[in-house]
């Protein structure tokens, strides 16, 4: 017989468990009756059974009383506590599939909710891990999430990087560190058959975006002798690949100085640097310089940031993706092939075509969508939580009107 654990009770207003009953994993403040289980009684992160008004248990989280998202569901019933090895086993479960995937070990092992541990992003770069937790009741388990990790993966490192933007709205503080191993030595993403050195302390996210390996993998058909600019190239993951799948030369953009000295070393590292410049600019700003210079490439692929991070940026960060794709297709040859991107959640997919088309009228060109992009398979969506298809693109041809 299995026993029940006993967290303090966080009860929901009638009928705010439905949403949790059909998927959902996480309660916002305004649903929880505060009346007979106030917020206040809780610390952040503290673990929490969650109740409906009935009293019915809905299953195991962790609250965050200043955090609009309230608490977040872990483990449906009573059964599992938050501790090793609910983590080891959810470890465990996302292993398994990323090892039917990949036959390397270089991919996310853990993407929060989707993976059933809301909170935590896993990259591994072989025998290194980068962990970000997102949430205070993930940052409280970290001890546990280490040495689950130790268990199932027997790393070199763990590093945490815990320096996103999201961690504000749990009121959690910026670092980077080693939370496992020692210091020393390189980590490297391994993709496509190429290496690229990443830093995982002071790199973008994680350090690597392996959420785009399966989108690089469409390149290879298109770029064989072609032009290619890629903008916003971070460490030259697109362009890099586009070498290697033999474009005749590669220009990278980003706004990063340190970003564009990796690229270089990258590519020199997978014996491409005869094909590839990287550039330090604002892509805007280049795409215009280009743009006056006539310069033109047979393919463009524009990956920028989240240009809409808050719902409240959603009218300028909709100018801002119609803007970079009308620039992008004013360098591009008659008949070119842009690969235009969007990470932000809040951009819904149609949007983005919608962007593409008005650009494209706007240069009095005509866009043919060619493929539909989303985000690897290492990184799944939970159906029940829209946020988590967060990743959208679209490989299209521009012609002449
Ligand atoms: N394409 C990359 C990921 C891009 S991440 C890949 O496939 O891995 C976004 C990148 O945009 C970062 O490297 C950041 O330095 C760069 N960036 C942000 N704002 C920019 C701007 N205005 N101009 C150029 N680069 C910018």
């Amino acid at each position: 017989m299995s026993e029940s654990i006993e967290y303090p009770a966080l009860y929901l207003k009638r009928g705010e468990d439905q949403r949790l009953r059909a998927g959902h994993l996480w309660v916002f403040s305004n649903e929880v009756d505060v009346a007979r289980s106030p917020l206040t009684n809780f610390g952040p992160g503290d673990p929490c059974a969650i109740v409906d008004h009935r009293g019915k248990p809905i299953g195991v989280g962790y609250v965050n009383p200043n955090s609009l998202i309230a608490a977040r569901l872990v483990s449906r019933g009573l059964e599992h506590a938050l501790d090793r090895s609910l983590i080891v086993h959810r470890l465990n479960v996302a292993l398994a599939l990323r090892e039917r995937l990949y036959a390397e070990p270089y991919y996310r092992l853990v993407h929060g909710e989707s993976d059933g541990l809301p909170g935590l992003v896993l990259d591994r770069f072989g025998d290194v891990l980068v962990g970000q937790t997102g949430t205070a009741g993930m940052e409280r388990l970290k001890d546990e999430i280490t040495e689950a990790v130790v268990k199932v993966l027997k790393p070199r490192q763990l590093w945490w990087k815990n320096d996103g933007s999201i961690r504000a709205l749990e009121q959690l503080t910026s670092y980077a560190d080693l939370g496992f191993g020692e210091y020393g030595g390189e980590t490297l993403a391994r993709e496509g058959g190429l290496e690229f050195r990443i830093d995982p302390v002071g790199g973008q996210k994680t350090g690597w975006f392996y959420d785009q390996r399966e989108n690089r993998d469409q390149l290879a058909r298109l770029v064989a002798g072609r032009r290619v600019l890629d903008v916003f190239s971070y460490l030259g993951g697109w362009g890099l690949r586009a070498a290697a799948a033999g474009a005749s030369e590669v220009v990278c953009v980003d706004a990063s100085a340190t970003a564009v000295e990796a690229t270089l070393q990258n590519a020199a590292r997978n014996g491409l640097a005869d094909r590839i410049t990287a550039v330090r600019a604002d892509a805007f700003e280049h795409l215009k310089a280009l743009r006056e210079a006539r310069e033109r490439f047979d393919v463009v692929i524009l990956d920028p940031p989240a240009f809409i991070k808050r719902r409240k940026d959603m009218k300028e960060g909709r100018l801002a993706y119609r803007r970079i794709n009308e620039l992008g297709m004013q360098v591009l040859e008659r008949d070119g092939i842009l690969v235009t991107c969007s990470c932000s959640h809040h951009l819904a997919r149609a949007a983005l075509l919608e962007a593409v088309q008005q650009g494209a009228r706007h240069l009095d060109r005509q866009a043919q969508a060619l493929v539909a992009l989303q985000q690897g398979p290492d990184h799944p969506v939970h159906p029940a939580i829209p946020e988590t298809d967060y990743l959208k693109g679209f490989i299209c041809r521009v012609l002449p009107a």
